[in-house]
């Protein structure tokens, strides 16, 4: 680990007037919620992301999707916030007004950590919508569903979806004009455990660099975005966040 990398991130840490924190699944691998890649091995590993996490995928078989999801979502409520995800709350409430937690993430640890505000890009796991507005103009509602398969509405037949943002759908536009603003306005810039793959959540970084703020990346291995970075610490969230922001 680059000592001066680590020294100089704690003395912007503690003098900052505003720090943005972009996070992604790796935030979260050491309460045991798989990444992307990880969740994409064993029983899944046959399938292409795009037939598990697309609206396309899901109509194509929403049984076998409902199923993905049921897996994950069991995996997200049995987690807890790691110690990484701890230390950026106690940080946000120690330096009250200074940061903002932009997350990738549809799991819900860094609310249940302490930080409710979080902007989320992608949105929850843990909720559902309708997959389409109801052709009749009445509001669905929920009838039996068969085991395996996701609910549908009694009267039309519409399917309840994850409320997460699948491949090729619009990220909610409240919530990135929010992470936008964030990142101008930053004079540090963490982002922790992404690969930077997926965009336009991976351009953030960019953002911030644009608008004059120090970039840091949080990943135990190489991302895509590492060239947008100051500096580049190899380590884990739970390992470094709790060194890097238990200053002032
Ligand atoms: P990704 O799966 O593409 O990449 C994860 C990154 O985390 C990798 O770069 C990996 O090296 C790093 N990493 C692994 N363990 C780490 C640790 N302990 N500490 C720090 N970094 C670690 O994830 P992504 O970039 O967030 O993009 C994938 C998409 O999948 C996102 O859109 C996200 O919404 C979704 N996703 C979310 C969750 C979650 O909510 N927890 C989990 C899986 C996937």
């Amino acid at each position: 680990m680059a000592e001066d990398a680590v020294a100089a991130v704690q003395a912007l840490a503690r003098r900052a007037d505003r720090v943005c924190v972009l996070s992604g699944a790796g935030m979260s691998a050491e309460s045991g919620i798989p990444t992307f890649r990880d969740a994409m091995s064993g029983l899944w590993s046959r399938f292409d992301p795009a037939q598990l996490a697309s609206e396309e995928g899901f109509r194509a078989n929403p049984a076998r999707v409902w199923a993905w999801y049921a897996e994950r979502k069991q995996a997200v409520r049995a987690a807890q916030p790691n110690a990484g995800h701890v230390a950026l709350a106690d940080y946000g409430r120690r330096r009250s007004g200074v940061l903002t937690i932009v997350t990738q993430n549809v799991d819900d640890l860094h609310q249940r950590a302490g930080w409710p505000q979080t902007i989320r890009l992608h949105g929850d796991i843990l909720a559902d919508r309708w997959l389409q507005p109801c052709p009749s103009g009445r509001a669905c509602a929920v009838a039996q569903a068969l085991p395996g398969e996701p609910p549908r509405c009694a009267d039309c037949g519409n399917l309840l979806r994850p409320a997460v943002v699948w491949f090729g759908e619009m990220l909610p536009e409240d919530a990135m004009a929010s992470a936008e603003q964030a990142a101008r306005a930053c004079e540090l810039m963490l982002v922790v455990g992404t690969s930077g793959a997926v965009w336009p959540a991976a351009g953030l970084a960019a953002v911030a660099r644009r608008a004059g703020a120090k970039v840091a990346i949080l990943n135990p291995d190489a991302s895509e975005i590492d060239d947008q970075a100051h500096w580049v610490l190899r380590g884990t969230a739970a390992v470094l966040l709790p060194r890097l922001l238990d200053v002032g």
